[in-house]
């Protein structure tokens, strides 16, 4: 076994690397860039190495920086995670040669599956089933779209080099495939430099379903079932389960032999998955599966295989990497129970799932495991970090496992509504509402299903009075807590031995609502809403939901809801964007895209000043007040939350 490895990676996947090396006694080197300095990868590593600035292109992407870290810290091997460089056969080859083991395939494997086209042509040779459709050289637009028509629409085109979802298209009618192949080579174009794509039939009905394989350098491959992957947003999966709800004896068989022989086809080493799409149109049928692509690496959802076979995974790359032979043989891995994972993202499901950025002012997980269950929660933060622009938004991975799927299910969402995230809009609830949906709860998965059922997966319902009442009593009883430099925490403490009733302020999207906070005698509290269009409500409240204050807000969680209110600060005259002395703050984490003003002029309230890009929004920013601007933030300007955006001149009228 290795004496020392280098983890090239960063989050969640870097923390579950540094924790089964640390089992196996192995010391590991981190890297990171300027955002993750402080993050919860590099306190974990017994060594880290800065790699440079925030951009990805920059630090995590950067081969050759990863190598000499690995070189100067003496690690002998290189983990690349999943994302990244982990399946760049380049750096597999700048890592061998300068005499370090890259922990995963060899470079020719990672070659031969590289690109969809081509590795479809691969599995066409060695007898595994790919999906119907074109994957040839030629790229002219009649011969692709004469293709299309052979097929036989619906046909989804895809770029040959793509991954996460990009550079695919569905087309339902000949008259829109040109378009939809321009625009699919755009995208393909922009992020990957390759524009060409294959055209494939549309499954009806398509469930996604994958085999986790394991090879190592003898010759031995195995396989540990599957994994379903159906549930899924922008060609992303949220959710994922082993095994396959509603898995036939006959088309297991049939989809673990052909992914065997595929990872024997390009003598694969480590870990590696071969994604299948299954037409769920007639229920699963053994001849009904088809090879979409193979990722040569650890996936997002490795847990849920370990939960159900027992296994370490990033252990066996270890060993398998080391030179040993696989742990198990074939006979010796068993399916037990029934497993799902939850991917916790910070995103707007009701926005179309756009990413979010923001601080984990408040981040709690279920202290334990509901009964009947094990739980994993994988993560890479911790309460206060940041969810930066940078990189992907993921705030934990919730894994659990029961001795069946109605058990595993019921965990799941009692997990998701013990999980508590403030400072970030945050996917849980749309998760609970998915694991909650009756088509999912019965196993009747596919691709379409969160699409089908959006509406109703994405509504929160409005803030019911107790729920308002419990942030009024959070926010009188406990005050915000004010630090110098938020603007918005003037609110002053309040103690329980006031006898007097506090008037609170909230604000919950476009409504403002007053309420009233009257401590009694007996303890408890009396809460009058005076909420517009309302009459007065009084509520008594002893025991209250769990409520999280952080700067400028209050959140009260309800289940695996959180409400989220504004607590405007009383004193300043701020508007949405955080004003107040004089200066303009960024409300998150962004870039300056375009500046609309400059030092010197006079501007009036409500006047567009800057456009700051976060994710892949765009958010307008206004002067909050008629003034002078004496400061203004630079065009390209790369800004962290709270920054000064726009500074006003002292002289500005009032
Ligand atoms: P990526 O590299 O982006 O992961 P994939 O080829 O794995 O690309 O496809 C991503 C997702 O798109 C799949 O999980 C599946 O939901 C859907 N998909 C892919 N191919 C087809 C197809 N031929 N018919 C229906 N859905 C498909
Ligand atoms: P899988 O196919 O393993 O389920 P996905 O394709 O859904 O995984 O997600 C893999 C993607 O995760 C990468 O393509 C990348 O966009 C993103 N990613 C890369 N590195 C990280 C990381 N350290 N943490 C979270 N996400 C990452
Ligand atoms: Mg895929």
């Amino acid at each position: 076994m290795f004496g020392k490895i280098l983890i090239a990676n960063r989050g969640e996947i870097a923390c579950r690397v540094i924790r089964t090396a640390r089992k196996l006694g192995v010391r590991t080197v981190a890297v990171y860039s300027d955002a993750d300095a402080r993050s919860l990868h590099v306190e974990m590593a017994d060594e880290a190495v800065h790699i440079g600035p925030s951009p990805v292109g920059e630090s995590y992407l950067r081969g050759d920086k990863i190598v000499a870290a690995a070189l100067a810290s003496g690690a002998q091997a290189v983990h690349p995670g999943y994302g990244f460089l982990s399946e760049n056969p380049d750096f597999v080859d700048q890592v061998t040669a300068a005499g370090l083991v890259f922990i995963g395939p060899s470079a020719a494997s990672i070659r031969a599956m590289g690109l969809k086209d081509a590795a479809k042509r691969l599995m066409e040779k060695a007898g595994v089933p790919v999906v119907p459709g074109y994957h040839g050289e030629a790229q002219e637009i009649v011969l692709l779209a004469s293709k299309a028509r052979e097929i036989g629409y619906p046909v989804l085109i895809k770029a040959r080099a793509g991954g996460g979802g990009k550079g695919m298209r569905r087309v339902e009618h000949p008259d829109d495939f040109s378009e939809a192949l321009s625009s699919a080579r755009r995208e393909a174009k922009a992020a990957f430099g390759d524009d060409r794509v294959l055209v494939e039939k549309y499954v009806e009905k398509p469930r996604h379903i994958e085999v986790q394989v394991f090879g190592d350098n003898f010759g031995n491959a195995v396989h540990l079932y599957e994994r379903d992957c159906s549930a899924q947003r922008r060609h992303q999966k949220v959710i994922e389960e082993a095994a396959a709800p509603g898995m036939t004896p006959a088309l297991r068989k049939a989809m673990t032999e052909a992914a065997v022989k595929a990872a024997k086809a390009i003598s694969y080493s480590g870990a590696g998955t071969i994604e299948f799409i299954v037409d769920a149109s007639q229920g699963l049928k053994a001849d009904r599966f088809w090879f979409m692509e193979m990722n040569t690496r650890l996936q997002v959802e490795h847990p849920v295989t370990e939960m159900v076979t027992g296994t370490d995974l990033v252990e066996w790359q270890l060993r398998v990497a080391a030179g040993e032979k696989l742990p198990r043989t074939q006979q010796e891995i068993e399916l037990v129970g029934h497993a799902f994972e939850a991917r916790i993202y910070a995103e707007d499901a009701a926005k179309g799932f756009l990413p979010a950025t923001g601080t984990l002012h408040h981040l709690k997980f279920p202290d334990a495991a509901p009964e009947g269950a094990t739980m994993r929660i994988e993560t890479g933060v911790r309460a206060g970090d940041t969810i930066s622009p940078y990189y992907d938004p993921m705030i934990a991975k919730l894994v659990v496992h029961a001795k069946d799927r109605a058990a595993a299910l019921t965990a799941l969402r009692k997990a998701l509504a013990e999980t508590e995230v403030a400072g970030s809009t945050v996917n849980t609830a749309f998760l609970w509402a998915l694991a909650g949906n009756a088509d999912f709860a019965a196993g009747d998965v596919d691709t379409g299903l969160i699409g089908r059922h959006q509406e109703a997966l994405v509504a929160v319902p409005s803030p019911g009075d107790e729920t308002i009442a419990a942030a009024a009593l959070a926010v009188t009883d406990a005050g915000v807590p004010a630090t110098a430099t938020d603007p918005w925490s003037a609110l002053s403490g309040y103690a329980h031995f006031h006898t007097l009733a506090r008037r609170t302020r909230l604000r919950y999207g476009d409504e403002t609502i007053l309420a009233r906070v009257s401590p009694r005698p007996d303890g408890r509290f009396q809460v009058a809403l005076e909420v517009p269009h309302d009459a007065v409500n009084a509520h008594d409240l002893r025991t209250m939901p769990p409520a999280a204050l952080w700067p400028g807000h209050v959140t009260v969680f309800e289940g695996a809801i959180g409400y989220t209110f504004a607590v405007p600060d009383p004193l300043a005259k701020a508007d949405e964007a955080g004003a107040g002395s004089g200066s303009l703050r960024a409300p998150m984490p962004g870039l300056v895209k375009l500046v609309r003003a400059a030092a010197g002029d006079a501007v009036s309230k409500g006047q567009p000043l800057l456009i700051l890009e976060a994710m892949k929004m765009e958010h307008t920013i206004a002067a909050p007040q008629d003034g002078i601007i004496a400061e203004i933030a630079a065009e390209g300007a790369q800004v962290s939350d709270g920054t000064v955006l726009v500074r006003f001149a002292e002289d500005s009228p009032a």
